[in-house]
């Protein structure tokens, strides 16, 4: 007995310290890579405080620039910076995904490394977790500095997506997020290829604790989304998080042959009636072309989703990893 209690009292006595992982996406990031490490740790009294070890993981998504290098450099200073090279530009959710399966945090937060994600908001997410929340996320509730027309569409999109998907897509949300090794875990036991990580948030759900902040602008640089890849993007996310297109095609289906099958009928009274005029072939010429082009975008709808589903059949990897510095 006195064995047990003197061996508790030894792992008593050791200072537990929890490890926090800051991972960082970086594509063509080498203006920032520096300028992202130096503000995270103006956070240094604050960390010390709350007894947290911190680790920098950059994921270093095959940049065409020196960001591996700026990395390299900074690991060479301070050994808590990490990197993991991609072999080539596999997208931020990928980068992501290696990010949350290379860190060995008990606590884990996803930031840019453009700064847009502010680290001095850092102590008030962690403060939820203290509270008992799995998972702090941000959210912008100012689209300032950001094309017009380019807002308008992302709130099309989320009203959208909202509609047609059971999975919560909150509208402005970031991917900053402050979330327990639990949270992690979960959302690395959702192996897709296809990822729509702010729908992966949603899905998983846990106690999420929602913060608001006003649009910060890209330090340096310029954004990795045109227009069209946003659009792109969202296709990706509502296919991801929903079959309500393929409903609607389906829907499609019926109401056309209801109302072929009325026409049918009209044309057969008609021919009874009033004989055989052979007339209105314009508007069957007409009916033909809308008939077979929504057939065409249907056939489409079915053809997106298949093109995912050949995708995920592969199983190919979501990332390839060409050099990796602990
Ligand atoms: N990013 C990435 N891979 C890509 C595109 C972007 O890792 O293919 C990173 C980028 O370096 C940045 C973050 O994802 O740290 C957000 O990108 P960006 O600032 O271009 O997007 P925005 O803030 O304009 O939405
Ligand atoms: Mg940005």
């Amino acid at each position: 007995m006195p064995e047990i209690t003197q061996e508790l009292g030894q792992i008593g006595m050791e200072v537990y310290m929890r490890l926090l992982s800051v991972i960082v996406p970086c594509y063509n990031e080498e203006e920032n890579v520096r300028d992202f490490y130096d503000e995270l740790f103006k956070n240094a009294a604050f960390f010390q405080q709350k007894e947290l070890e911190v680790e920098v993981l950059y994921i270093d998504d095959g940049s065409k620039d020196k960001t591996a290098q700026e990395v390299r450099k900074l690991h060479e200073e301070d050994n808590r910076v990490r990197l993991v090279s991609f072999s080539r530009n596999f997208g931020k959710e990928a980068a992501i995904y290696a990010g949350l399966q290379k860190c060995k945090g008990d606590l884990a937060v996803l930031m840019d490394a453009d700064l847009q994600d502010p680290p001095s908001l850092l102590p008030e997410m962690y403060a939820y977790i203290e509270q008992g929340y799995d998972s702090v996320a941000t959210r912008r509730v100012t689209r300032k500095g950001e094309p017009v027309l380019r807002s308008f569409f992302a709130r099309m999109f989320y009203k959208l997506m909202n509609r047609i998907s059971r999975t919560e897509i909150v509208d402005g949300a970031r991917d900053y997020r402050l979330m327990t090794r639990q949270v992690v875990d979960a959302i690395l036991s959702m192996t897709e290829y296809n990822r729509f990580t702010k729908g992966i948030f949603g899905w998983v759900g846990y106690e999420t604790k929602w913060l608001e902040y006003e649009n910060v602008e890209r330090r340096k640089g310029e954004t990795k989304w045109s227009f069209w890849k946003l659009f792109l993007y969202s296709l990706e996310g509502i296919m991801a998080f929903s079959t309500v297109p393929l409903t609607v095609a389906s829907l499609m289906g019926v109401l056309f042959c209801l109302l072929a099958f009325i026409l049918i009928i009209f044309t057969i009274v008609r021919k009874i009636v009033f004989g055989d005029p052979t007339s209105g072939w314009p508007s069957l010429v007409c009916i033909i072309l809308l008939v077979s082009g929504v057939q065409l975008f249907c056939l489409g709808i079915v053809g997106q989703y298949l093109s995912k589903t050949y995708m995920e059949v592969k199983n190919r990897p979501v990332y390839l990893v060409k050099e990796e510095i602990d």
